[in-house]
């Protein structure tokens, strides 16, 4: 946001030149992501051991990661929390029993293309499989998105199914990451649901705006303030260094613009799993004015199998926060199972 403002005042003072409309900064930057693991390597300073495990890892599921991100990475530190998140590794190729290609049953719930409607009350919308970093746990590495994303036209249909169900009342913006598509795009959509009387809330998952919160700017701004529907941003962070002075001002404007900001994590082995790193995490969301939400297990997912914290180490880590933390600052520990009514806890 601090680079927006700049950006902002600069086209005040120089003639607005078309191409600076064409090509705002954020759509540079994603295109500007680092997608080869030679380079990312180089920018965080390891060495090439590194390599032919993260090709092949790769080869199963693209590296994707912002310039943005990597630069609040460590250098020379292989483990590095926000590393470990993006770097492809040689236990992805691994296959694991219980680890699936669709392990939270999306494709039985989507009702029509790009309506997922498993919960009451609620149904999530798939409105882009693109995301702007690629993180190596995610359960959506192996969702075919061509077959669940409407395009612009198709909207009609998922439209009709909202419309005619009037036990909705929110509308989950999701994808992929919603907020990699344009704000003309978003803004289209969300005033085609606002003219369905019944929906009142409207919410986005998303991690742009952690990986590059630029893309907070005044034209998103602009179309969140003046919708109808009470908004809700769910961030994804799961590391405290994920948090720096750009994500602490994007937070801040979009409070300002009349949002809740909610913030899910995933349990992750070797980036959040102590109850120093989850306590810090929780601390420095609240600081930025984010309220922990969601600390998610991870889905079963083949190719992430290294990730995973068991139940009853995932417990002793709650029990643990639950000690340290004000109620308000614990999140709730939930899984994702198939044919569920909601969310499990888990304790
Ligand atoms: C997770 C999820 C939601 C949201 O659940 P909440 O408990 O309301 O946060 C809604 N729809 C689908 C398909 C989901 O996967
Ligand atoms: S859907 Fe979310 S968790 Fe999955 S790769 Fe995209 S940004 Fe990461």
């Amino acid at each position: 946001m601090r680079r927006t403002h700049l950006l902002i005042s600069e086209r005040a003072m120089i003639p607005n030149t078309s191409e600076l409309r064409q090509v705002p900064t954020w759509q540079s930057q994603l295109a500007r992501a680092i997608n080869d693991p030679v380079e990312l390597l180089a920018a965080v300073g390891l060495g090439e051991e590194w390599l032919p495990a993260a090709r092949a890892a790769a080869r199963l599921f693209p590296l994707r990661v912002p310039r943005e991100f990597v630069a609040r990475m460590r250098q020379g530190d292989p483990h590095d929390p926000l590393l470990r998140q993006v770097l492809p590794l040689a236990e992805e190729c691994l296959t694991a029993a219980g680890f699936e290609a669709d392990p939270v049953g999306d494709l039985a719930a989507m009702a029509v293309p790009g309506v997922l409607h498993k919960y009451q009350g609620r149904v999530l919308l798939t409105v882009t499989g693109a995301c702007a970093v690629h993180c190596r746990y995610c359960f959506r590495r192996h969702f075919p998105y061509a077959d669940a994303n409407p395009a612009a036209d198709q909207w009609r249909t998922a439209l009709e199914y909202i419309a005619g169900d009037n036990s909705i009342t929110e509308i989950i913006l999701s994808g992929g990451d919603p907020l990699t598509q344009s704000d003309r795009r978003l803004s289209q959509l969300v005033r085609s649901l606002e003219s369905i009387p019944h929906l009142r809330r409207l919410r986005l998952h998303t991690r742009v705006p952690i990986v590059l919160p630029d893309r907070v700017n005044e034209e998103m701004l602009a179309w969140i303030r003046c919708t109808r529907f009470k908004t809700v941003i769910v961030l994804h962070i799961n590391h405290a260094r994920e948090i720096d002075h750009s994500v602490r001002s994007m937070a801040k404007a979009l409070k300002a613009a009349g949002v809740e900001l909610l913030n899910q994590s995933v349990l992750l082995r070797g980036v959040n799993d102590s109850p120093e790193t989850l306590a810090s995490l929780s601390e420095q969301l609240f600081e930025v004015g984010v309220l922990p939400y969601y600390l998610h297990m991870l889905d079963r997912v083949q190719g992430a199998a290294h990730f995973e914290v068991t139940d009853s180490v995932a417990k002793s880590l709650m029990r643990e926060l639950s000690k340290r933390l004000p109620g308000y600052l614990v999140p709730r520990l939930v899984r994702e199972l198939p044919g569920m009514p909601g969310k499990i806890s888990v304790m």
